[in-house]
C-alpha cells in the first residue's frame, strides 16, 4: 500500500549489479587461469607421454633390427653347419638347404645366401674349368686381373635373377667386403661390411646394401688361433642385404608414423647413408634421436624422428578438450556465479521488498487502527476481509464474528436494499461510491453513517477489492433532519407548511398527469368560527385546540395522503388515487370525528367543527392550484351552508 522511497533502493541495486559483475569477472580470471593451469600440465603429460612412447617405440625398432639380423646370423649359422660335414658342399645340396630355409617367406629382406670360395691364384684356371663344365661355360671370376688370392661366388641361392649377376664375383677385390671378409675369418664370427652397392644392382632402383660374412674352415684343421684361422680359412657363407627390402620387411610400414635414417659408421654421413632419406623441413613438434648400435660388432648409426603421423599414447586433443571444455565452463560458472548472484540480489530485494510491504502493511493498520473513521477492505470477490479497530469497537464485535455473520447483518432492515444494491453495482463496475446508511451500534442504537468506497488494484494493475471508511454522520443526519422539517413543516401541527405543501401538490399533479386514472382529490378545510375560541380561551388553548385537530386528523390519514396547514387554522389535504366519492366519504367521516372529540383542557370539554371543501385533480386540471382554488370554493360554499359539512366542487357546481 506504502512504498519505500525509490532512491536508496536504485543505488543499492546498481551496487548490487556491479558487485555481481566484479565477482562475475573475477570467476571467469580465475575459473580460466585453473583451465590455462588444467590444459599446461594436460600438454606437458601428453609431451612427455610422447616422449617416452617415441622412445619406447625407438627401443622396438631397434630391438627389431637387431632381432632381424641375428636371425640372419642364425641362417648363416646354419649355412655354416652343412659346411661341418664336407667342404665338397656340391651346388645341389647347397641349393636345397637354402631352400629349405624359406627364406622369402621366413626372412624376408635378404637378397640370398651365398657361399664365396677362396681360389688361391694357382688352382683359378683349373677352377674355372671345372665350374664351366658343371654346366655354366660364361663361367668367370670377375674383375679380371691378376691377384695373390681370388673368391668367387660359387653359390647363391636362390640361383635366379638379379643374384646370377653375383655368379664369379670376387668380393674379396673389393676393399669394404674385403674387410668384413678379413674380419670374419679373423675372429671366426660374423662380420659385417659397410656400405656397398650389391653386384645384383641393376640401374634400376638402386639400394645401398652390405653384406654379412661367416667363415669357413677346413673341417680337418683346427682354427682356435689367428694364425690357424689364417691358414684353415676355405670361404665365407654370407648373405648380401638391400638396405630398403630388408626395412621393409622389419616392417617398415607399420612404422609410418617414425621416419629412419641408418647411416653406415658412426656419422651421419651422406655418404655412408645405408636407408631412408634426410628428413625434409623441420618439424618443431617432431621428436628425434640418434642411435649408435653394433650389427655383429659393425657400428651403425640410426636417426629416427617422429613421421607427421606420430601420436602420443595419451589422446592429443586432450589437452584441446581441456581448453575448450574449461573455457566454455569457466564461462558458464562466472555466468552462473553472476546469476547466483544476481538472483541473490534478487532475493535480497524481494526481502525488501517483503520487509517493506510489512512496514507498509504495519503501517497502514496502525494508520487506519487509530483513524477517526471506519475502515474496511473487501476482497475482488466482495467479502470483506478486514476491518479497523473502530468500526470493530463501534459494533462490539470481533473480528472474526464480523467476518463470519457478516457485516451487513448490523444495517438497518429499510436501509439493507439500499445498501446491498449500492455495493454490487459499484464491485461489479469497480467504480467509487458514496453511501449513507444506519448501522447498529453495539448498544442497539441505529446510527447514520456515511460509507465511502473506492476499488483497489494491485502492481500489476489487477483489481484486488475495495477499501471502504465510513463516518458517523447520525448528528449530522438529525440536524439535517430537523433543517428539513423546519424547511417544511409547520412546528405547530407538524404538517407540510404551505410552501412544501405547495410542492408536493405540484409533485402530485404530475403524477396524475403521467396516470390519468390516478386522480387525487384535494380537500380545503377550515376551523368553524375559531376567533371566538381564541376570543373564549385564549390564544394558547387556541393553539392546542390546533395541534388536537391535527392529532385527529393524522389518525385518519393514509401513509401516501398529503397535509398541509396553509394558513392560521385552514389546511389542505391531497388524497392521491381517490375520487370525488371516496373522498367525499372521508371528509364526511373526517368531519364528524372532530366534532365528536372535543378537547379535554383544565377540565373543560372544548368542542369544534369544521367546513370541508373538496376537488377533484384529475388529468383534465389546470394545475395544481386550480384543483386547490376550487376546493377552497367549496369550502366557502359549506360554510355558507351553516359550517360543519362537507362541500363537493361538482363539473356543474351549485353557483356561487
Ligand atoms: P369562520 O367560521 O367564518 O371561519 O369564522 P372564524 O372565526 O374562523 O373566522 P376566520 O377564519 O376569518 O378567522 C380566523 C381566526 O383564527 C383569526 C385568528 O384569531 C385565529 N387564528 C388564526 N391563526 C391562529 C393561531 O395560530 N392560533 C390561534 N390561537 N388562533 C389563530
Ligand atoms: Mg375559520
Ligand atoms: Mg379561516
Amino acid at each position: 500500500m506504502l512504498s519505500m522511497p525509490h532512491q536508496p533502493r536504485s543505488r543499492q541495486a546498481t551496487r548490487g549489479s556491479a558487485c555481481a559483475r566484479r565477482w562475475t569477472g573475477l570467476t571467469l580470471i580465475l575459473a580460466l587461469s585453473i583451465t590455462y593451469g588444467l590444459w599446461s600440465s594436460a600438454r606437458n603429460a601428453v609431451e612427455r607421454d610422447r616422449r617416452a612412447y617415441f622412445d619406447l617405440r625407438v627401443r622396438d625398432l631397434r630391438d627389431d633390427i637387431e632381432d632381424r639380423l641375428e636371425n640372419y646370423r642364425q641362417v648363416l649359422y646354419g649355412t655354416r653347419g652343412l659346411f661341418a660335414a664336407s667342404i665338397a658342399v656340391e651346388r645341389a645340396e647347397f641349393h636345397a638347404f637354402v631352400s629349405a630355409l624359406a627364406l622369402e617367406r621366413r626372412y624376408p629382406g635378404v637378397q640370398g645366401v651365398g657361399f664365396s670360395l677362396i681360389v688361391p691364384r694357382e688352382s683359378k684356371t683349373r677352377h674355372v674349368d671345372q665350374v664351366r663344365r658343371q654346366g655354366f661355360p660364361d663361367y668367370d671370376i670377375y674383375p679380371a686381373g691378376e691377384r695373390a688370392v681370388y673368391t668367387s661366388i660359387l653359390y647363391l641361392e636362390p640361383f635366379a635373377g638379379r643374384n646370377l649377376r653375383a655368379f664369379g664375383y670376387d668380393m674379396y677385390s673389393e676393399p669394404v667386403r674385403n674387410q668384413a671378409m678379413t674380419l670374419a675369418r679373423d675372429t671366426d664370427r660374423i662380420a659385417v661390411s659397410g656400405k656397398v652397392i650389391l653386384v645384383q644392382e641393376t640401374d634400376e632402383d638402386v639400394q645401398a646394401g652390405f653384406l654379412m660374412y661367416l667363415p669357413v674352415y677346413r673341417n680337418d684343421l683346427s682354427h682356435d688361433t689367428l694364425e690357424q684361422r689364417r691358414s684353415a680359412i676355405v670361404g665365407w657363407v654370407y648373405s648380401p642385404f638391400r638396405m630398403n627390402d630388408l626395412m621393409r620387411g622389419i616392417g617398415g610400414e607399420q612404422k609410418a608414423d617414425l621416419q629412419l635414417e641408418i647411416f653406415d659408421g658412426e656419422q651421419e654421413a651422406e655418404a655412408s647413408r645405408l636407408f631412408g632419406s634426410p628428413a625434409n623441413g623441420t618439424d618443431e613438434s617432431s621428436l628425434r634421436t640418434t642411435q649408435h648400435v653394433l650389427i655383429s660388432g659393425h657400428p651403425w648409426t640410426l636417426v629416427i624422428r617422429t613421421a607427421p603421423g606420430f601420436q602420443s599414447r595419451l589422446d592429443a586433443t586432450i589437452p584441446l578438450v581441456i581448453a575448450g571444455t574449461g573455457m566454455a565452463l569457466s564461462v558458464i560458472l562466472a555466468l552462473l556465479v553472476g546469476q547466483f548472484l544476481s538472483r541473490g540480489r534478487a532475493l535480497a530485494l524481494a526481502d525488501l521488498r517483503a520487509r517493506e510491504l510489512q512496514e507498509s502493511e504495519a503501517r497502514f493498520r496502525l494508520m487506519a487502527n487509530s483513524a477517526p473513521v471506519f475502515i474496511w477492505l473487501a476482497d475482488a470477490d466482495k467479502a470483506a476481509v478486514w476491518f479497523n479497530s473502530m468500526w470493530l469497537e463501534f459494533t462490539g464485535r470481533t473480528m472474526a464474528q464480523e467476518l463470519e455473520q457478516g457485516w451487513i447483518a448490523n444495517v438497518h432492515p429499510d436501509d439493507l436494499e439500499l445498501v446491498r444494491n449500492c455495493y454490487e453495482w459499484n464491485f461489479n463496475h469497480r467504480l467509487p461510491f458514496s453511501v449513507e446508511y444506519r448501522l447498529r451500534r453495539h448498544d442497539g442504537e441505529y446510527r447514520w453513517i456515511s460509507d465511502r468506497g473506492v476499488p483497489r488494484f494491485d502492481e500489476t494493475g489487477h483489481f484486488a477489492g475495495f477499501i471502504g471508511s465510513c463516518v458517523d454522520i447520525n448528528d449530522r443526519k438529525l440536524m439535517e433532519e430537523e433543517l428539513l422539517e423546519l424547511a417544511t413543516k409547520d412546528s405547530l401541527t407538524g404538517f407540510l407548511n404551505r410552501r412544501y405543501f405547495l410542492v408536493r401538490l405540484q409533485e402530485e399533479f404530475a403524477r396524475v398527469q403521467r396516470n390519468p386514472q390516478l386522480a387525487a382529490s384535494v380537500l380545503m378545510l377550515d376551523l368553524d368560527h375559531f376567533k371566538r375560541v381564541n376570543d373564549t380561551y385564549g390564544h394558547a388553548c387556541g393553539d392546542a385546540l390546533l395541534r388536537h385537530f391535527a392529532e385527529i386528523v393524522r389518525s385518519q390519514l393514509r401513509k401516501v395522503d398529503l397535509v398541509g396547514r396553509m394558513g392560521g387554522e385552514e389546511f389542505a389535504i391531497v388524497l392521491p388515487d381517490t375520487d370525488l366519492i371516496k373522498a367525499g366519504t372521508f371528509a364526511e367521516r373526517l368531519r364528524l370525528h372532530v366534532a365528536e372529540t372535543p378537547l379535554q383542557r383544565d377540565q373543560q370539554s372544548i368542542r369544534m367543527t369544521v367546513s370541508i371543501g373538496i376537488a377533484l385533480m384529475d388529468s383534465g386540471a389546470t394545475g395544481p392550484e386550480s384543483s386547490l382554488t376550487l376546493a377552497d370554493r367549496a369550502l366557502y360554499t359549506a360554510k355558507q351552508a351553516g359550517r360543519n359539512r362537507v362541500e363537493k366542487w361538482e363539473l356543474s357546481p351549485k353557483p356561487l
